[in-house]
């Protein structure tokens, strides 16, 4: 932590009163013109009486960083994709501000900028400098770490950041999805309404398949939002029994049981055949990333589990400095941030 400090940043948590840690990380530093600043990073908002930061980064719109929470501050900074997929997928109006995938936006005197993450749709890093020079990245979770910039701290996730884990090793399996879809000429593919279900017609259309695809209510109107070219899409009560759908796993049991079916996941514990078809990076990914992006320090936030810790760890034996969420001992109550 103290190497934290040498760059001008202090990282926090908070707890809330039931004396819990709270899904929170804060990263506070002055501003290239000496104002004290503080972003929230993927975390549940402050109560409105209490002191707020100058702005709750939200990385996308997967539960597990916060947005349905964070969304409702007029703080809030993310990309005009996670910002229709937040109210898509919470049915409430987003208050914060938008910014383009690759753009900047002024933060109180900071200016903080944008790179696609390739994780889900409207997924983005966030990048700025303090006023010692540091460049500070935030990742939120990783698929393409190409667009990525170099930084000096590297705030970044560990999904799938357990080298000892075999689980955390893996490839997508583009030909298997692809014998999937030429199994028959009616094949139910299932995938999460948001990310997944995006991913899925994305590859469809990649590999080819040019035709309809019928899709449960959400996943269609997300996907419909979402894609730039996302071809003929339509409802399922549109599907005559000879296209390609795409709805939620739990949904598979109601469709056709002439259909083939597949789920889209890493998991192994479904009844259908599983595809290995991931939004994220593996172990291996993620060092390289960290590699790419070449930071003197890397803080690992998320998520929650024993992961961050396992992956920190390995960064610290192949000799790059890395702490992770439960290292910061910079606990702040609710009364302050
Ligand atoms: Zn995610």
């Amino acid at each position: 932590m103290d190497r934290l400090i040498d760059m001008g940043v202090l990282a926090c948590r908070q707890k809330n009163s039931r004396g819990t840690f709270k899904p929170h990380l804060a990263v506070r530093f002055r501003s290239e013109d000496g104002k004290v600043c503080t972003f929230s990073v993927d975390s549940t908002r402050v109560p409105k009486k209490q002191p707020q930061p100058d702005a709750y980064l939200i990385t996308h719109a997967h539960s597990d960083h916060h947005g349905k929470s964070a969304m409702l501050s007029e703080l809030s900074v993310c990309t005009d994709k996670t910002a229709v997929a937040l109210e898509i997928r919470h049915d409430r109006k987003f208050k914060g501000k938008t910014v383009d995938m690759c753009g900047s936006i002024e933060v109180n005197g900071t200016t903080v900028r944008t790179y696609p993450t390739g994780h889900t749709a409207g997924a983005v890093a966030f990048y700025w400098e303090n006023d010692v020079g540091t460049r500070i990245l935030v990742t939120g979770d990783v698929k393409d770490p190409s667009a990525l910039p170099k930084c000096d701290l590297l705030i970044t996730e560990a999904n799938y950041g357990d080298h000892a884990d075999p689980s955390c090793h893996f490839e997508d399996d583009i030909e298997g999805f692809r014998s999937a879809l030429e199994s028959s000429s009616q094949v139910a593919f299932g995938a999460y309404a948001f990310g997944k279900a995006q991913r899925a017609v994305e590859l469809l259309r990649e590999i080819g398949h040019d035709g309809p695809i019928a899709m449960e209510e959400k996943s269609l109107m997300l996907s419909n939002r979402l894609l730039d070219e996302p071809g003929e899409l339509v409802g399922l009560g549109e599907f005559d029994g000879d296209a390609i759908c795409i709805v939620p796993p739990w949904d598979l049991g109601k469709l056709p049981r002439n259909m083939a079916k597949y789920v889209m996941t890493g998991r192994q514990d479904y009844y259908y055949p599983s595809l290995q078809i991931s939004d994220h990076l593996d172990a291996n990914g993620l060092v390289d990333m960290v590699e790419k992006v070449d930071p003197e320090m890397t803080l690992v936030y998320h998520p929650g589990g024993d992961r961050p810790g396992k992956f920190a760890s390995h960064l610290n034996s192949i000799g790059r400095g890395a702490v992770c969420l439960e290292d910061v001992d910079n606990i702040l109550g609710n009364e302050f941030l």
